[in-house]
């Protein structure tokens, strides 16, 4: 009996503190696949039919349409059980008026950055960052341009890359660096959000070992009849040549896209790199990559709509970021800084 009750005792004990240390870190190697498999054609559908509606009315930078599409995204985090960083004092980063004026534009309205956090695990103060635009040109002459794949594909790619992370962290497999989750306003009105954040970063950029930026993934351009499994990448070798090849391996382990590099050719007459909002965090010297599909007719049209969008091809594309993410954020050292920017 007294055996029993000892061995019952020490046995509870154990389980007691298999479940305590479970919950901050697993020991066994991750499954990396089972939580990629998280990331659905129907949850991006889902999500991209609200977000690229006609009820978020194009989402110009400081309506009220794109403050709703803000807080859309926002429920979604809460839901998950992710928040903003404990640095903020909630779920916005302001971005002024003032700083977005440009020439004789018309003013903007103030606007919001928003930002969700999963705490790194290891090395919280190493900061992974993760932007997609909300933003887009809104509704002109009673026409709502949805903004769909520009960037509702990119906005809703975050969700499911963050809900994939939640998964994992709950699993005792949290990333070992922390993610920032950044949806960058005013970007169709000349990158200002992500400006804003790298001149007023939450986390120093000294700390933020790269940028994973999505700017359209959904749909196919007219190089690419055939297929839609590829997808453009940029900037990924200006910086550091491991941020390139991870992109590579992860690529050539879980999702088999091919990866095509014509617009990161130094020549690029339309000067793709310098045109969505990795820029702003590569020109302080931080590893950035930005995945794309290029451009297509219904590009900065009203008929940027969400029924256009290829969601197996969003999928894939989601899922390698989310990859790289995880490889970005999980191994032992930080990527290093070894090329010019150049
Ligand atoms: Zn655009």
């Amino acid at each position: 009996m007294n055996h029993k009750l000892i061995s019952g005792t020490l046995l509870s004990l154990f389980l007691l503190g298999c479940s305590s240390t479970s919950k901050v870190t697993n020991t066994k190697p991750a499954d990396v696949s089972k939580y990629m498999n998280t990331i659905t054609a129907d949850e991006l559908k889902t999500h991209l039919y609200i977000v690229a509606s006609d009820e978020m009315g194009g989402r110009d930078t400081g309506t009220e349409e794109q403050k709703k599409a803000g807080k859309y995204l926002i429920d979604q985090y809460k839901k998950e059980g992710i928040s903003f960083p404990k640095e903020a004092t909630d779920w916005y980063q302001k971005v002024p008026s003032e700083f977005m004026a440009r020439g004789f534009a018309p003013k903007l309205n103030d606007s919001e950055n928003i930002w969700a956090f999963i705490k790194g695990s290891e090395k919280p103060d190493e900061i992974l960052v993760i932007s997609a635009h909300y933003d887009h040109v809104g509704t002109k002459n009673g026409e709502v341009y949805n903004g769909a794949d520009d960037d509702g594909s990119g906005t809703v790619a975050l969700l499911e890359i963050a809900q994939a992370f939640k998964k994992a962290q709950k699993d005792g497999f949290g990333p070992k660096r922390s993610i920032l989750f950044l949806h960058v306003t005013g970007e169709e009105h000349g990158l200002h959000g992500s400006r804003y954040y790298s001149e007023n970063p939450l986390f120093p950029l000294a700390n933020t070992v790269a940028d994973i930026n999505i700017d359209m993934i959904g749909r196919r351009d007219k190089l690419h009849p055939d297929t839609n499994n590829y997808i453009y990448v940029i900037g990924s070798d200006r910086l550091s040549t491991e941020l390139h090849t991870i992109n590579e391996e992860a690529n050539s382990k879980y999702t088999n896209l091919e990866l095509d590099y014509k617009y990161n050719d130094r020549n690029d007459p339309e000067r793709i790199y310098y045109r969505s909002d990795h820029y702003n965090f590569a020109k302080h010297g931080i590893p950035s990559i930005f995945f794309f599909n290029g451009v297509h007719d219904d590009y900065h049209m009203p008929t940027d709509t969400p029924d256009k969008i290829e969601y197996d091809a969003l999928t894939k594309r989601t899922q390698l970021a989310f990859t790289l993410a995880w490889e970005l954020a999980n191994r032992p050292e930080r990527i290093k800084v070894d090329r010019d920017g150049k």
